[in-house]
């Protein structure tokens, strides 16, 4: 797809889990939208591999090593963008875990744990790093799924915490009102990686384009567009919303 416009000129960028995947397409898009970007994962390779594919696209973009459950390595992210750049305008909150396909009632505690801890307190911390760095007029974009709408069946517990992630985008939103807007995008099924599971499966992906109106999965680049939309000025009124990017699938609490 070609991006024409530069909506985000002078901005930066700091989005997590960004070294495939949404997160890869979130930070070249708002790149070549004109945005500076930092870019991050667990793995250095990844985010080495990855910074050079978007400096080969004409983006300005730097890495870091961020497990998003890691406080230091939070820390680091936020450092990484604040010495390279100054400040942060838009920062994406794009990593989760679905560590596993066990209903609720027998889900681990541990398990329990580390959904939370990845999918919900993760962002809360990093925001809480990242806060004293954004400047008026920021934009933070939180990644829930159309799955917090229907947690359902092997997606059921990580359902939930994306469920969660509406409420916390109307609360930071209350909270860091009037100078930053907080909005959540939640995507229909994308074939990614993190998605393989079920878009690798014939009969399950079938299933799945089936119940959207337009017949067909996400893209990455769906879900690129609708977070540059909402960093950029366009969406300016537009605070402690979610936008479903799900082709039509069913999106109702
Ligand atoms: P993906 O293609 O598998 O990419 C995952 C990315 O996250 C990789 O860059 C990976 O790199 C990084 N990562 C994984 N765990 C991390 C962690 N703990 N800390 C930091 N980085 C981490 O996944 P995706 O499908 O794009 O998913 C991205 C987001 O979209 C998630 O929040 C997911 O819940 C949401 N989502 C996806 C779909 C879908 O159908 N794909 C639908 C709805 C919502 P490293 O391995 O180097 O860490």
């Amino acid at each position: 797809m070609e991006v024409k416009c530069r909506r985000l000129e002078g901005k930066v960028a700091v989005v997590t889990a960004s070294t495939q995947g949404i997160g890869l397409a979130i930070a070249q898009r708002l790149g070549l939208e004109g945005a500076a970007v930092v870019i991050s994962s667990r793995k250095q390779k990844n985010v080495d591999e990855a910074v050079e594919g978007l400096k080969a696209k004409g983006i300005t973009a730097v890495g870091a090593v961020c497990h998003v459950s890691d406080a230091q390595q939070r820390k680091h992210l936020v450092d990484t963008a604040v010495k390279n750049f100054g400040h942060i305008d838009i920062l994406v909150s794009n990593a989760a875990a679905n560590p596993s396909v066990d209903g609720i009632l027998e889900m681990k505690e541990s398990v329990l744990d580390k959904l939370w801890d990845i999918n919900v307190k993760a962002s809360i911390l990093l925001l809480q790093d990242a806060a004293p760095h954004l400047r008026k007029g920021s934009s933070v974009i939180i990644i829930s799924s159309i799955v917090g709408y229907n947690p359902e069946p092997a997606l059921s517990m990580y359902g939930v915490t994306k469920t969660a992630l509406f409420g916390l985008t109307k609360a930071l939103a209350a909270e860091m009102g009037p100078n930053t807007r907080v909005n959540c995008i939640a995507p229909g099924f994308v074939p990614t990686r993190f998605a393989s599971f079920l878009t690798t499966n014939e009969t399950i992906k079938k299933e799945l384009i089936e119940r959207s109106t337009l017949k067909r999965l996400g893209a990455v680049e769906d879900m690129a567009a609708a977070a540059a939309f909402l960093a950029s000025d366009d969406a300016s009124f537009i605070t402690a919303e979610t936008i479903v990017v799900a082709g039509g699938t069913q999106s109702r609490l």
